[in-house]
């Protein structure tokens, strides 16, 4: 099921031999550009045109009624509730640990440096809702932001066609649960466009956008920053594997089929150097895609150009393989799994051993399950409280301090050729 990639004896750059989705992000932003346009010109009108058009729904408003959000979590069952009020305390045990305190550095006696922690003052938070619903992701993207203490808090996602025209039920109570009142009926790139651009009567612009999506929200938010504020692109999900032969096979096509059941451009990656642990592997995912019940987009994505199996001379070797992958989501199921884990410098987040499935890390480890895809985890973090924050940087010196240092500021003001610079400092002296 899963293509081949034989790296053994390959000394090589892995990067370029590795399976990746052909995820044509450029070619997706030309597509939805129109759609961000015409709602920047026409708002409303175009959210609803385009709301039409790729959701099915013929939108009234765009905002969701308040009793709409509070029935929603009247009809929550029991069970669901209590597991989302399980991820929301796990939750927030770990963002509250995240939180940063303001530093004040004396540089010089009378001369302080202090970084000021504030967070953003609107966000607004997309919750996907295409292929899956996403109650969970409302529980990733409002704690951190809470926590970080953003006051204007926005959740948008999809109508949904069998809901009235509402995102879905469990989104809404996940938002009710945590106190999110100003909730959205719109999805995709026009959703994203409403947020950075606001629509007159209906919703204020925000400061930021985080949240994951498919590729067409990926692509309304790589054309839209800089209009506003992006977390990293957290587009279709993707897990790596790291195992040897102590890994067990049915545990590693598991967690492979749960990261390919959310699309079928997902991209499942097993790195080994047991050619016996991907026969085992493939047995399983035979087996167990039959027996599950997205078996249709799970093939597309098993099969697909970005997942694989990726044979390597030795853990060494793998270590550099999943490095240059810099998975979303990184396994290590081998033997002293946690020295591995400490190594490893790319990825969005890394599960250690056996009894830590990427599942686990979706709802409730009490880490962030948005995280960067496509390789920006060489780069990107997860979501966590520092996306919401800015550090400010007030700076405060005092006369004699000053004076103390004018000599150098006036030095380096007339090598960049910019004498009014020194003569800002001069002119106090
Ligand atoms: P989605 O909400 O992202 O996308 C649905 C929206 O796409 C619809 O509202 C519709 O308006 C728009 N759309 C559909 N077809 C379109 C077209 N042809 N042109 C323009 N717009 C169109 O929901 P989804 O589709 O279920 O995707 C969710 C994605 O989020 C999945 O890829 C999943 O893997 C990913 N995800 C990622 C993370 C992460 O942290 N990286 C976490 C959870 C989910």
């Amino acid at each position: 099921m899963l293509n081949r990639i034989d790296l053994r004896g390959s000394a090589t750059d892995p990067r370029g031999l590795l399976p990746r989705a052909q995820l044509d992000v450029s070619a997706a932003v030309d597509r939805i550009r129109p759609v961000v346009e015409a709602v920047r010109e026409h708002g409303f009108a175009a959210i609803r045109e385009a709301t039409e058009r790729f959701d099915g729904v013929r939108l009234e408003r765009l905002r969701v009624p308040a009793e709409a959000i509070a029935a929603a979590a009247g009809t929550l069952e029991p069970e669901v509730r209590a597991a989302l009020t399980e991820a929301i305390a796990r939750a927030r045990k770990v963002h509250t640990d995240q939180r940063r305190t303001d530093v004040t550095t004396q540089v010089v006696p009378g001369g302080t440096v202090t970084e000021r922690w504030v967070p953003v003052s609107r966000v607004g938070l997309y919750v996907p809702g295409g292929l899956a619903m996403y109650p969970s992701t409302v529980v990733m993207n409002v704690v951190p932001a809470q926590v970080a203490g953003v006051e204007g808090l926005v959740v948008t996602s999809p109508p949904q066609v069998d809901n009235g025209g509402l995102p879905d039920a469990r989104v809404l109570a996940a938002c009710a649960l945590l106190g999110v009142h100003e909730v959205y009926a719109v999805g995709g790139a026009q959703a994203i466009a409403m947020l950075a651009y606001g629509v007159p009567g209906e919703c204020e612009p925000v400061d930021l956008v985080t949240g994951p999506g498919n590729i067409w929200v990926t692509a309304a938010k790589r054309l839209l920053r800089g209009v506003v504020g992006i977390d990293a692109e957290a587009g279709p999900t993707e897990i790596a594997i790291l195992a040897d032969d102590t890994a067990d096979p049915v545990h590693v096509a598991a967690d492979l089929i749960s990261q390919a059941e959310h699309d079928p451009l997902a991209a499942s990656v097993l790195v080994t150097p047991s050619a016996a642990l991907v026969e085992a592997v493939e047995v399983e995912l035979t087996r167990q895609v039959a027996a599950t019940k997205h078996t249709g987009r799970i093939t597309e994505a098993l099969t697909g150009p970005q997942s694989g199996a990726v044979l390597v001379d030795d853990l060494e070797q793998g270590l550099r393989v999943v490095d240059a992958y810099a998975a979303e989501h990184l396994e290590i199921q081998t033997v002293d799994a946690r020295a591995w884990a400490l190594r490893v410098r790319n990825a969005g987040a890394v599960f250690v051993g056996a009894w830590s499935p990427v599942s686990l890390g979706d709802y409730l480890a009490g880490s962030n399950h948005v995280l960067p895809t496509g390789g920006c985890a060489r780069h990107s973090s997860g979501l966590s409280v520092q996306s919401f924050l800015r550090g400010i940087h007030v700076i405060e010196y005092g006369e004699a301090a000053l004076r103390d240092v004018a000599g150098h500021v006036v030095t380096l003001a007339n090598v960049e050729d910019l004498p009014a610079h020194g003569q800002a400092v001069t002119a106090r002296l």
